[in-house]
């Protein structure tokens, strides 16, 4: 009866189009049918949808991964495909901190990549500027790895921090994104032997989640794997 009356007086909806939806989903049966999850075939190394699959026995990698000499991030994986519809659940994220969200997004990459996450040390989320922090008020990337701190109970650690303010890499090539990012995270600290969880909210062309990975690296540490609510880009497979 309470729950009835709960339920009547503060309706679930669905976080994209706001339909009155049952408790225990965020998305509409409609809304959820739209997103693209991500699926094989994936690149094993940047977890980008691949447009055809490799032969079985060929490493499945993308075009991108094969033709780029320093990747420092070990394993990149994202749940779903960031296009038209998703940027909404994003646009959520983003703007509005909205935690339950953040919560439903990240247990379904545990469901989908949990047994690839092992042996990990710290969960290290992609850092804000200061400044876009205090604007803002928070951090995205920080509130998602809190949910995948709490449900994996793995400590956060917030020694990565960046150090310019970049401009936004939207609308910009794939090099200006890397010379955007170029030197402009610092790790105070030593991360020898330390096994690093890095999030971020979406992924695109890679070249901060790189960067954010590389600075990890000369800090000591000998993995980092990333983790993605969203990737843009279908990708073609090298011709082998
Ligand atoms: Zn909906
Ligand atoms: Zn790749």
């Amino acid at each position: 009866m309470i729950k009835k009356t709960i339920d009547w007086l503060f309706p679930q909806c669905c976080c994209v189009c706001q339909t009155e939806i049952s408790r225990d989903s965020i998305f509409c049966s409609k809304c959820f049918s739209e997103i693209i999850f991500i699926d094989v075939p994936i690149c094993s190394r940047c977890g980008k949808m691949l447009t055809v699959p490799l032969p079985p026995e060929e490493e499945q990698i993308c075009d991108v991964c094969f033709n780029t000499n320093e990747i420092f991030f070990d394993i990149s994986r994202s749940l779903f495909l960031y296009n038209n519809f998703s940027r909404r659940i994003i646009f959520r994220i983003k703007k509005r901190a909205d935690v339950e969200i953040i919560r439903a997004c990240v247990r379904m990459l545990i469901n989908r990549y949990g047994p690839i996450v092992r042996d990990i040390d710290f969960i290290v989320p992609v850092p804000s500027h200061w400044t876009r922090n205090l604007l803002r008020g928070y951090n995205p990337s920080r509130m998602i790895a809190e949910e995948f701190s709490k449900i994996l109970c793995i400590p956060i650690d917030d020694g990565l921090k960046r150090i310019r303010r970049t401009e936004y890499q939207r609308g910009k090539t794939a090099k200006e994104r890397v010379r955007n990012v170029e030197s402009a995270f610092t790790y105070r600290g030593n991360l020898k032997d330390k096994r690093i969880l890095l999030i971020d909210d979406v992924m695109t062309t890679g070249a901060t989640l790189n960067e954010c990975s590389r600075t990890l690296k000369m800090a000591g540490s000998p993995f980092v794997m990333c983790m993605n609510l969203a990737t843009t880009s279908i990708t073609d497979p090298i011709k082998t």
